[in-house]
């Protein structure tokens, strides 16, 4: 299958009978409740592993969590609590969150809190390395040093950089950044290079080293994140042993509120919880799948209402399907097959819009079917078991199983021989009953 590398800027390919692949995402920093646009690069995430499962890879995956920074300081400190109790509280919304949406659970999902050690030795490395210096009480990464190994992801030129945008005197180059913090405010930890925290940049590469001896077939993370985060990851790796941090990088597309990028200080950040309690997950999936994962998303009410009829209009087609098939005793097959078209569609970069409109098809195809069940019961047997396949275990939709009754399955037969008795009177009657509990 290929997938775009932004490094590259081509598609390149993926092994799928290789045995094992290696997946690391930047993931969030826990100061406040997540809001849905942060759920993209771990949709996006969630969906690799699945397929790369169905393929039976074995994924290794990691998903960092920032669990100290300014922002977590700060709050710690108006609400006069721990930074601890900041973290711990959002790390159990995010937990929530993933279990709302019916994410996979990654591999790893190192705290910085409690990788301390692991960043400080990749930080000592870097200073045996000649890449780190001390300045001010702090750490720095010295840019200039390796800036052949700076831009490419980007395209930055240092030299064309606007220095004035930086005021940190402390620095000998304007795009050096921290690697160890000596501060006055929040949480310190002790280390050789006095009592600090660390930057924000390592802990990335260090987890990359620790969990996934150092290289990551697929790196993922948001498209804002390119610059200067990422250029900031390759560059210490390759002052770390001058070698790739990863084979393929993956970024995800922004999301839009009625066209405003969605900020704190704007007040349009629509968290997740309070999304899910007017929709449900197959709804922001469907949103997510609407658009390429590289694209910018831009929620509006069209988009939200056409996702959420297609998801019930989906769920609904599927119950009534279920419920005929146990009304005739029939066993519902169980596909774990793709449709050709939608994997074509998956393996094009996961193009999300083609694989959205294959469903389309293919549903459509099942309506059809369903019209005339008992004449196309086999066919209709294997599309739905195929589809239904797809869309709970590679595009993580959640849809209910239906269990028929006995009184349905013995009203059902009364129905059947009413009709043969041509008592169509009380067939009709029966008949309604059944139309109301999604039978027919
Ligand atoms: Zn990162």
């Amino acid at each position: 299958m290929k997938i775009f590398n932004t490094l590259t800027q081509k598609k390149e390919s993926i092994d799928l009978s290789k045995k094992t692949l290696k997946i690391y995402v930047c993931g969030p920093t826990v100061y406040s409740e997540l809001h849905i646009g942060n759920m993209r690069p771990l949709i996006l995430v969630d969906v690799l592993m699945r397929y790369f499962k169905h393929h039976k890879i074995q994924v290794t995956t990691v998903i960092n969590i920032t669990d100290i920074d300014d922002k977590i300081i700060l709050s710690a400190k108006q609400k006069n609590v721990t930074e601890k109790h900041i973290s711990e509280m959002h790390i159990k919304n995010y937990k929530d969150n993933q279990k709302m949406l019916n994410l996979l659970t990654p591999t790893h999902e190192p705290q910085v809190t409690n990788e301390i050690n692991t960043i400080l030795s990749y930080i000592d490395r870097l200073f045996d390395s000649k890449a780190a210096y001390k300045a001010g009480g702090n750490v720095y990464f010295s840019v200039k040093s390796f800036s052949k190994a700076y831009g490419q992801l980007s395209n930055q030129n240092l030299e064309k950089m606007d220095e004035a945008l930086d005021n940190d005197k402390n620095k000998k180059y304007f795009a050096d950044f921290v690697l160890w913090k000596n501060t006055d405010e929040g949480i310190k930890w002790d280390s050789k290079y006095g009592k600090g925290r660390p930057g924000w940049h390592t802990q990335c590469v260090a987890f990359i080293e620790k969990f996934l001896d150092g290289f990551a077939d697929i790196h993922i993370g948001g498209v804002d994140l390119k610059f200067p985060h990422h250029e900031n990851e390759i560059i210490q790796k390759y002052a770390y042993d001058q070698k790739p941090l990863a084979n393929i990088w993956m970024h995800n597309g922004s999301l839009n509120i009625f066209g405003v990028k969605m900020s704190k200080s704007l007040g349009n950040i629509l968290k997740i919880k309070d999304f899910l309690d007017k929709n449900d997950s197959n709804t922001l999936r469907y949103i997510f799948y609407k658009s390429s994962y590289e694209a910018p998303i831009n929620l509006n009410s069209i988009l939200l209402t056409e996702a959420k009829t297609k998801v019930k209009a989906w769920n609904s087609l599927f119950q009534k399907i279920s419920k005929n098939f146990q009304i005739r005793d029939t066993i519902l097959q169980e596909s774990n097959e793709i449709d050709t078209e939608i994997e074509q569609a998956i393996q094009d970069d996961f193009n999300f819009p083609n694989i959205l409109s294959e469903v389309e098809k293919k549903i459509t195809k099942i309506q059809t079917l369903y019209k005339n069940f008992e004449k196309n019961s086999v066919e209709l047997n294997e599309s739905f078991s195929r589809i239904t396949y797809c869309l709970k275990k590679i595009l993580g939709f959640v849809f209910e199983d239906v269990q028929i009754t006995i009184e349905e399955k013995s009203l059902y037969k009364n129905w059947c021989l009413k009709k043969s008795q041509m008592k169509y009177q009380e067939a009709d009657e029966i008949r309604k009953i059944l139309i109301e509990k999604s039978i027919l």
